[in-house]
C-alpha cells in the first residue's frame, strides 16, 4: 500500500498566523479579541457565517469572561464519521504584552518580562491553519468540528461546560495542547479541589490567650499531621500514588488576637479514582480530628467547614480506539515515529473523555510554558501543523 501523498502546507502563511495570534492578548475570561481575530479569518476564506457560533459557558465560569467557545461546524465535502479538533483560546496572564519574535527554528518574546502565549496558541492556530489550507487547496474533508474551548487555564471552563450536542456528536476528537509533534497524550489524571475554612476563638492574645481557640495552630497541627504521614505532598501508599499541595492560605490580621478565622485551599490528584477520594477524606480527617484536639479553658473547640470539588475526572484511552489510530497514523505520516503518554496535569480532554469524547492531546512546539522562558520550537509548530491537516482532511 502507498501512502497517499502528503497535502502540502504553506510554512510561512502557518508561522505568520501563529505569531499573530500569540501577540493578541488573551488572558482567562479575556478571549474576545482572539476569538473575534479567528472569525475574521475563517470569513475571509469563505467559512459560511451560519457555520461560526458561540456558545454561553463563561456565565457558568466563577471568573465570568468575555465570551464562550468558538464552535464551528462544516458538514464536510465526502463521508466519514465527524472529526473534532480542538485548541484552547486563553493564555495565563504572564503572556500578557507578549512580543512575538522568530529567531532561526525558535520564537520567543522580545518582551523578556512576558511569557511567549504558545500555550496554547500554537493549536489555535494548528486548527486554524488546517481549516484555511482546506479552504484554500480546496482539499475535501469530512464532517469537521472546530472548537475552541475558553478558560483553559483557570479550570477547563470551556470544556466542563460545553454542550456536547453542540459539538455535532464527533467520533473522533483531537486536542492540540503540547510540545512534542510525535507524542500523543491518551490519558490524565484526576483532581479534587479543596477548602478548608477554620472557625476558631478570638481572645486577647496578652490578656487572655486561654480562652481562645487559634484557628492558625488548627491548621498548623493538620498539615503535620498529613505530612508526618505522608499525605501531603508525593503520596505513595502500597501501590497507590497520588500528589497533593497545600497552595493557599489566608488568616489573621493582628498579632494580639488568637486568630478565629482560617481559610485554606488546597487540591489532590491521582490517577485512581478510588485513591484520589481517599487522599480527600484523609485531608477532611486531619483537619477534624486537629479541631478537635484543641480546647481553650472553657473546653470550647473550633471547628471545620471542608469542602471538596472534582476538578476534573481522570481518562485513558485504550490504543486501539480509532482517535489514537488515526493521530499515530498521522504522525507516522509525516515522519515522526509517535509515542504516547500518560499527563499528570488536568487537560481538556479530561472534559471531553466526561462527555463521552475520546480525545487524544497532540502536540505544537509549545516549550517552557507559563514561565517567562516559553518558546515555540518551529520544527514541531509546523509538524504539528501537518498533522492537523491530515486528521482534518480525514487521513
Ligand atoms: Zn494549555
Amino acid at each position: 500500500m502507498t501512502a497517499a501523498p502528503l497535502p502540502t502546507l504553506n510554512e510561512a502563511a502557518a508561522l505568520d498566523r501563529v505569531l499573530k495570534l500569540m501577540a493578541i492578548p488573551g488572558k482567562s475570561g479575556e478571549e474576545a479579541a482572539v476569538a473575534q481575530f479567528i472569525m475574521e479569518q475563517l470569513r475571509a476564506a469563505g467559512v459560511p457565517e451560519s457555520a461560526i457560533t458561540t456558545d454561553h459557558v463563561h456565565k457558568k465560569s466563577p471568573i465570568g469572561g468575555s465570551i464562550g467557545n468558538l464552535i464551528v461546524k462544516l458538514p464536510g465535502t465526502k463521508r466519514g464519521p465527524r472529526r473534532l479538533m480542538m485548541a484552547h483560546l486563553d493564555t495565563v496572564p504572564l503572556c500578557q504584552g507578549s512580543k512575538p519574535v522568530l529567531q532561526g527554528m525558535t520564537i520567543r518574546s522580545a518582551d523578556q518580562a512576558t511569557a511567549l502565549g504558545g500555550d496554547d496558541r500554537s493549536g489555535a492556530a494548528v486548527l486554524l491553519t488546517a481549516i484555511l489550507e482546506i479552504m484554500e487547496q480546496k482539499l475535501d474533508y469530512p464532517p469537521l468540528t472546530l472548537f475552541w474551548p475558553v478558560q483553559e487555564e483557570i479550570g477547563l471552563i470551556g470544556a466542563r461546560y460545553v454542550s456536547p450536542a453542540k459539538l455535532g456528536n464527533p467520533k473522533l476528537c483531537f486536542n492540540w495542547d503540547g510540545g512534542s509533534a510525535g507524542m500523543a497524550c491518551i490519558g490524565a489524571t484526576g483532581g479534587f479541589n479543596i477548602e478548608v475554612e477554620i472557625e476558631g476563638i478570638a481572645s486577647h492574645a496578652g490578656v487572655h490567650p486561654e480562652a481562645g481557640v487559634s484557628a492558625i495552630v488548627i491548621a498548623g497541627l493538620a498539615i503535620a499531621d498529613l505530612q508526618q504521614n505522608g499525605w501531603h505532598g508525593l503520596v505513595i501508599k502500597g501501590k497507590n500514588q497520588g500528589t497533593s499541595n497545600i497552595g493557599i492560605i489566608e488568616a489573621g490580621d493582628a498579632t494580639n488576637v488568637v486568630t478565629a478565622q482560617l481559610k485554606l485551599w488546597a487540591e489532590v490528584r491521582s490517577h485512581d479514582s478510588v485513591f484520589r477520594q481517599r487522599l480527600v477524606d484523609e485531608f477532611r480527617k486531619a483537619f477534624e480530628r486537629a479541631a478537635k484536639s484543641l480546647s481553650n479553658s472553657r473546653g470550647e473547640k473550633g471547628k471545620v467547614k471542608f469542602t471538596s470539588d472534582l476538578k476534573y475526572d481522570s481518562f485513558r484511552l485504550d490504543e486501539s480506539e480509532p482517535s489514537v489510530q488515526a493521530a499515530l497514523r498521522a504522525i507516522r505520516a509525516v515522519g515522526i515515529e509517535p509515542a504516547t503518554r500518560i499527563s499528570n496535569g488536568g487537560l481538556d480532554a479530561n472534559w471531553l473523555a466526561k462527555h463521552g469524547l475520546p480525545t487524544v492531546t497532540l502536540g505544537a512546539g509549545q516549550q517552557d510554558v507559563h514561565t517567562v522562558n516559553e518558546t515555540l520550537n518551529v520544527e514541531d509548530f509546523l509538524n504539528g501543523c501537518r498533522i492537523g491537516l491530515l486528521l482534518a482532511t480525514g487521513a
